[in-house]
């Protein structure tokens, strides 16, 4: 069962229940604060009782600081005094975080055998003491208003045995090296024929300097393959957006850069996310999508959208029309594509286009998806009436958006299980606990950790693994995926779980 994270869990056992134990298998040391640890930091060590009233003071200050940032806050004490519990119940709900009991409730045997062994037992009618409070404040859990009393029998303990696999060790990396011995198609890739867009997809909008740029795009779509991803989406930005990084980082042209691509990868989706149409005239772009869709055998998208950044177009020479103008755009480069990649070389006269002929060669392979981007009505209405699917933040107001989008396509008259309603994702990914906090410490910058932890989901493989297949249960079809701080292929290979979220 995952807790809720971040929380305060405070753990109640006897002395031996193996509370510190669980606690270390589970979070990570600085987000544990242990009585018997402070002892030992105020008074000659860990069994020190003429320390308890310091320890205990340092003990009460350390969780309202952390609580207060929102930081998960394991409290390893008896968890036998209900007052403190009280408190400190009060103050995770006052941060708004949830608060967990967690009960080791181990044999008494089974306590006292460890408690003998150790090098300064607590004396035996202490123990029995404690063995008495603790089965009493279980009983008092149920009615205190926690959002959850996880009790642990021992039944459960062996799974949280040293032996079985600590953190670090070869055995949690393997998630990130995938075989690639190309016998069966990963998940979520060629399932289906044409340009289904279904699964993951690695959207790329930061690209190193002062490195061989050819080179390092074969080795990330390399391990996007390796790593069982559907596809790779490329910003189509002049210059690096502040969202991202600074504006001399480098930003290649996106559809060179896929043409590229194409050349090293037999799997994968490849498109833009989202090529504005203020850029290029939509007759360009679709000899572009086009030709990528032809050079792929089908594996191409093409993303667009209205255009936001009114300086990379000054910078380059572009107009940068009204809003309204640029969504009447959108509309009308939509209409033009899929006029040019129609059968046959007919005039074409539409709604808002009319052309003399749609003479387009080469024509696309199969389904060649338009992904309209932007969360506004007018362009989710636009996505549904004329594109092939919308493209929204994975947050909740992005998922509201989803929702919304898929109504708009039923009431278009359009089937929504042939339309692709995707999100752009920021997670952080860690390998563990630690790595994900010390990746949290390197770019959150001068945001709160807790506020960057959660606008990322930050968290393990498996934990955005169980999130994003939490979205394809709100109607999401294709994740496109910027991790943070995403470097190198060893980053993208650590996304193979993510691969089977939507499978
Ligand atoms: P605490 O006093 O409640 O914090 O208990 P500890 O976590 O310090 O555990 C007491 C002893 O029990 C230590 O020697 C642990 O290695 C051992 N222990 C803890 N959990 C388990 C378990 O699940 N299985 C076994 N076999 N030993 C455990
Ligand atoms: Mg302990």
């Amino acid at each position: 069962m995952p807790l809720p994270d971040p929380a305060l869990v405070v753990l109640v056992g006897a002395s031996g229940s193996g509370k510190s134990t669980w606690a270390s298998r589970h979070y990570r040391a600085a987000e544990i604060v242990s009585s018997d640890q402070l002892r030992g930091v105020v008074g000659s060590g860990e069994h020190d009782l003429d320390a308890s009233t310091d320890a205990f003071a340092l003990l009460e200050q350390v969780v309202a600081a952390r609580l207060g940032r929102r930081l998960t806050t394991v409290v390893d004490t008896l968890g036998t005094d209900a007052p403190r519990r009280r408190r400190w119940l009060a103050a995770a709900r006052g941060a708004g975080l949830p608060g967990v009991a967690v009960v080791l409730d181990t044999p008494a045997g089974v306590c006292r055998s460890r408690n003998a062994a150790r090098d300064r037992p607590v004396p035996a009618r202490a123990l029995e003491r404690q063995l008495a409070s603790v089965a009493a404040t279980t009983d008092l859990l149920a009615g205190e208003g926690w959002d959850a009393v996880l009790v642990l029998t021992p039944d459960d303990l062996p799974t949280y045995l040293p032996t079985a696999g600590p953190r670090n060790t070869p055995s949690r990396r393997r998630s990130g090296t995938v075989a690639t011995d190309g016998t069966s198609p990963p998940p979520g890739v060629l399932r289906e024929g044409g340009g289904g867009l279904r699964g993951v997809v690695l959207h790329l909008s930061r690209f190193p300097a002062e490195v061989d740029l050819l080179e390092w795009l074969r080795d990330m779509a390399a391990a996007a393959e390796a790593a069982g991803l559907a596809g790779i989406a490329l910003m189509d930005h002049l210059i690096q957006i502040p969202q991202v990084g600074r504006a001399w980082d480098p930003v290649p042209e996106p559809w060179v850069a896929l043409g590229a691509l194409a050349a090293s990868t037999t799997r994968l989706r490849l498109g833009t996310l989202v090529t504005p149409v203020t850029f290029r005239a939509p007759g360009i772009t679709a000899k572009a999508g086009a030709t990528l869709s032809a050079l792929t055998g089908g594996r191409a998208f093409v993303g667009v959208g209205a255009g936001w950044w009114e300086r990379e177009h000054a910078a380059y020479g572009l107009g940068f029309p009204t809003p309204r103008e640029r969504l009447d755009a959108l509309e009308q480069g939509i209409e033009t594509m899929k006029a040019l990649w129609s059968p046959g070389t007919k005039p074409y006269a539409g709604q808002r286009v009319s052309l003399p002929e749609t003479t387009s060669y080469p024509r696309p392979v199969g389904e060649l998806p338009v992904i309209v981007g932007g969360g506004g009505d007018r362009t989710l209405r636009v996505a549904a009436r004329l594109g092939d699917g919308c493209n929204v933040p994975s947050d909740e107001v992005g998922l509201a958006k989803v929702a919304r989008y898929l109504a708009l396509v039923a009431e278009a008259g359009r089937d929504p299980s042939t339309v692709h309603a995707t999100v752009l994702d920021l997670p952080l990914v860690g390998r563990d606990r630690d790595d994900v906090w010390s990746r949290v410490e390197r770019h959150r910058g001068r945001t709160a950790a807790a506020s960057f932890a959660a606008r990322h989901h930050a968290g393990t493989p498996d934990e955005h693994t169980r999130r994003l297949a939490g979205l394809a249960g709100r109607g999401v079809t294709t994740a496109f995926v910027a991790p943070v701080g995403l470097d190198g292929p060893d980053d993208v290979l650590a996304l193979a779980p993510l691969a089977t979220a939507f499978g």
